[in-house]
């Protein structure tokens, strides 16, 4: 079997994988994979926007809200960390050129999505997801330290004595190992597994899977996020996503006999 080796292994190219790509040291070679093309992440479908702590004083509410959207699940010092960097992400995502909405004094437009109690969004018309992914990646490809591989498969990692030393990979047929220093498992969600998702079918939670098999420790691995707003399709493939921003923003869902089925907030 052929060996590549790298010092960094990133499996995964949307906003994590390429984000912890760009903070990786910059005299480590680091390989990033992915299943199908770079630009077929869950990353570049994103629609709504990007929370932020707009002001210091909105760091209660904004912790509030959100251990409440997770029924008090998550994680506190995740949540912390996530809301006190988010000011430092989106001055970083602006010097990659991202584009936030502005109004004509050149503030920032917030939006409100679902769970929100006030308007703490950033948003890129309707697809901010993309402007922001597509700006990473731009970013990543300038610097020299980082290789991608696309089409490129992990089907399981090298692991003795609770140590990783890599992964196996398939690109087309062929079946190869990649041994690193450091790898990194960055495959994002399980919607793919859905037969009606607005996911990518790709993303199939393999990592998930893996880390199951290998008896690595998952947190919480029963809790995805299931949005009430796709529209209805008999079409195969992906589902389109009616943002939950919509919501966010004051519309009310009804089923098909006009009755509320849904705690829209
Ligand atoms: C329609 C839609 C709208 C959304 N809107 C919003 C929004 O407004 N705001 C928000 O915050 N979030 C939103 N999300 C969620 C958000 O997009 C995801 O949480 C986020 O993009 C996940 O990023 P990620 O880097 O973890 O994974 P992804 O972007 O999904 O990337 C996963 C990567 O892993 C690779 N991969 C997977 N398995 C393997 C394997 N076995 N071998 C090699 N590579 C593999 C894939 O090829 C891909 O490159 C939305 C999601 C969808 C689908």
């Amino acid at each position: 079997m052929n060996v590549i080796q790298t010092d960094i292994l990133i499996v995964g190219t949307g906003c994590s994988g390429l984000f912890a790509a760009l903070h990786a040291p910059k005299d480590k070679k680091v390989l990033l994979i992915c299943k199908t093309t770079l630009e077929e992440s869950d990353s570049f479908l994103a629609q709504g926007g990007i929370c932020v702590l707009k002001d210091p004083s909105d760091y209660e509410s904004f912790f509030k809200d959100t251990i409440r959207a997770g029924h008090y699940k998550n994680r506190r010092q995740s949540v912390d960390i996530m809301i006190q960097s988010s000011p430092d992400v989106i001055a970083e995502l602006e010097r990659y050129g991202v584009r936030f909405t502005k109004d004509a004094q050149g503030n920032f437009v917030y939006t409100k999505e679902g769970c929100h109690s006030h308007p703490r969004i950033l948003f890129h018309e309707d697809i901010t997801g993309k402007e922001i992914t597509s700006h990473l990646l731009k970013e990543a490809k300038k610097h020299k330290n980082l290789t991608f591989m696309e089409n490129t498969t992990m089907l399981d990692i090298l692991e003795e004595d609770n140590t990783c030393y890599g992964i196996v990979a398939k690109k087309e047929e062929e079946l190869f190992a990649i041994q690193s220093d450091f790898t990194l498992l960055a495959t994002g969600g399980i919607g793919g597994l859905f037969n009606n998702s607005t996911n990518y079918p790709h993303l199939t939670g393999d990592s998930l899977a893996i880390s199951l098999r290998h008896h690595i420790a998952l947190e919480n691995p029963d809790y995805i996020q299931i949005h009430p707003t796709t529209l209805y399709s008999k079409k195969k493939g992906r589902r389109f996503l009616i943002s939950e921003s919509v919501r966010g923003e004051g519309a009310k869902l009804y089923d098909k006999y006009g009755k509320r089925f849904a705690d829209e907030v």
